[in-house]
């Protein structure tokens, strides 16, 4: 089984009187346990792509493929609770609930779902400390740092275990430290969780935290590659060259 598997998937926009072809015919496979960096310039189709692999939109043609489930399959109510189960979605805005807690955020799915308050406790009360917040659990987010919102935000990713994670530019809104401690978590829990999870970047110090990275232009996949050995200098040349000879 894999987590994901996108098969030749296509989808075109209408921009006034013109389509805009957003994604051209991509095709990708997402191991378990395996972090996936999709590197593009702005307009290339990276939010197009992971919008489609969480179901959120359609594609025109091809499919989507989550724990072998195909996400055109399914009728809207069965897709939300899919997505509510097996997809962690992370954006670059963290999206918390401004008056509550970092902890009543961090528990929003479970409470969704009808967990016991036992396994909800239980649940929330390990991650907190995988994320190292602990201490901030009973903050509201305009009292945390952008990358604390940011890990409890991907904290309420992950509550429910669910298949893939996907991640739109989570370092967009933050400065170099706390974006450095967002990569440094998802790397963990790709390393000592076996996480999967793929992750929308244009910047090259945040794709070298990736395993593997994906270069889109134009709508099509140009090159993937992994990152061992590869630092973030080296990277930016490579995403470059990429761009250039493509
Ligand atoms: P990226 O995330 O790489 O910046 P996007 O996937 O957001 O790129 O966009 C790819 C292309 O599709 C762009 O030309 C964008 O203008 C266009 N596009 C994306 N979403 C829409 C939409 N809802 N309506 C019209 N055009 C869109
Ligand atoms: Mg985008």
């Amino acid at each position: 089984m894999h987590p994901l598997i996108v098969k030749d998937v296509r989808k075109k926009f209408r921009q006034g009187d013109r389509w805009i072809q957003a994604l051209a015919g991509i095709s990708l496979t997402v191991e378990q346990g395996n972090f996936l960096a999709i590197m593009g310039a702005s307009g290339s189709g990276k939010s197009t792509l992971l919008h489609l692999m969480a179901g959120l939109t359609n594609p025109d043609d091809g499919q989507v493929l989550i724990n072998d489930t195909d996400l055109s399959k399914m009728n809207d109510r069965q897709l939300t609770l899919f997505r509510r189960h097996q997809i962690g979605l992370i954006f670059q805005a963290f999206n918390l609930i401004p008056t509550l807690s970092a902890e009543e955020n961090l528990r929003l799915p479970l409470l969704l779902d009808g967990t016991s308050d036992e396994q909800i406790v239980a649940k929330s009360d390990s991650l907190l400390a995988q994320l190292g917040l602990l201490e901030r659990r009973t903050h509201r987010p305009d009292a945390l740092s952008g990358g604390e919102q940011q890990r409890i935000a991907i904290g309420r990713a992950l509550i429910t275990d669910p298949a893939v994670i996907l991640a739109d530019e989570p370092t967009g809104n933050l400065d170099s430290a706390n974006s450095q401690s967002v990569c440094e978590l998802l790397h963990k829990l790709c390393t000592e969780q076996h996480r999967t999870i793929l992750m929308v970047t244009h910047e090259p110090s945040v794709a070298v935290w990736a395993s593997e990275v994906a270069i889109l232009k134009d709508g099509k996949l140009v090159t993937r590659f992994a990152t061992e050995g590869i630092d973030a200098e080296a990277l930016a040349i490579r995403y470059q060259e990429a761009l250039k000879n493509n």
